[in-house]
């Protein structure tokens, strides 16, 4: 496209919203033919909340909240947020300096698993499945029930682990957007495919796919996995936009073709992205191609 055609663009682009870093991107977004799409965040809101919690063993609740709120505290994963402040609720001397406030030592953070610490010297770990195999915890049966019952439900299990057992649970929901659907069809329409790249358990990612029309699912990947699955698609000749949000999608936005981060998401998302969309709307994602083939064209 000729410098004139790709200013008369970019500043189309910004006045509905959709930040277009370059003419590189824009050349390339017309030639898209398949979009990944990030789970949390992107086709979610990322904003989860916990709906119900259980306790396996006869832990007291204060305990058991007092444990699981020390070790997350540390966390900047919304995840951790939404525990929080559902463990307050639960019990409301948390966190006000009550009796049940306790600090935790040695916090680190498992990519796409959760977190481990030391409390009162006990280890307490809080995440998903994957994180209870990397510390050899072993799942009862009803621990398993509990998480397949939540999974098929859309619904991301939290596990406590308090000294390699696991003691207790939430289970936490994250709407998709309403718009979600909706842009998958119309992408459809468009000759585009649809996949879901996701560090959440497959069957959660699953159910959300289900959700907004997605057939094509990567779950319990990692940051760099995100990236690997793009670079696939590339091999096999197929131009690939990536839609995230996270730290986590950052790779991933900068191995594709055309990266869009949404514009509520992190900074590093937004610095890593080709195209932002300001607006945070999934329908801006097909804005943005619909722009660049109206561009290049128009040109041709
Ligand atoms: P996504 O790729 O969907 O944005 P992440 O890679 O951020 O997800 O996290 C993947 C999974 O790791 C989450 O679904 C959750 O099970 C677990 N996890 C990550 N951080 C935490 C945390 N602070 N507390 C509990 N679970 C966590
Ligand atoms: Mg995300």
């Amino acid at each position: 496209a000729t410098p004139t055609a790709v200013m008369v663009a970019t500043g189309k682009g910004a006045s509905q919203g959709v930040l277009i870093k370059g003419g590189n991107a824009l050349e390339k977004a017309h030639k898209v033919k398949t979009v990944v799409f990030d789970k949390t965040g992107t086709l979610t809101f990322g904003k989860p909340t916990v709906v119900s919690s259980v306790l396996f063993s006869g832990i007291p609740i204060e305990e058991f909240c007092a444990m699981a709120t020390a070790a997350e505290a540390n966390s900047e994963h919304p995840i951790a947020k939404a525990v929080i402040e559902h463990a307050k609720k639960l019990c409301p001397k948390i966190g006000s300096n009550g009796e049940h406030h306790t600090e935790a030592k040695d916090f680190e953070v498992h990519a796409g698993a959760g977190v481990s610490a030391k409390v009162d010297d006990r280890i307490v770990l809080v995440g998903n499945k994957r994180l209870m195999r990397a510390f050899s915890v072993t799942l009862e049966r009803d621990v398993e029930r509990y998480i397949a019952e939540n999974e098929q439900l859309a619904r991301t299990c939290v596990l406590v682990a308090i000294d390699e057992r696991v003691t207790g649970a939430f289970a936490v929901t994250d709407p998709v957007k309403p718009e979600a659907n909706r842009v998958v069809s119309f992408l459809r329409s468009m000759g585009i495919t649809s996949i879901m790249v996701t560090g959440d358990n497959w069957a959660t990612a699953a159910a959300i796919a289900k959700e907004v029309g997605i057939e094509h699912v990567f779950a319990e990947t990692d940051p760099l996995e995100k990236a690997d699955r793009i670079k696939d698609l590339q091999g096999k000749g197929v131009t690939v936009a990536m839609v995230g949000d996270g730290i986590n999608d950052s790779p991933a936005l900068v191995a594709a073709d055309v990266g869009m981060a949404i514009g509520a998401g992190t900074d590093v998302a937004i610095e890593a992205a080709d195209i932002v969309l300001i607006k945070s709307s999934l329908e801006d994602v097909v804005t943005a191609i619909d722009l660049s083939r109206r561009t290049i064209s128009r040109i041709r």
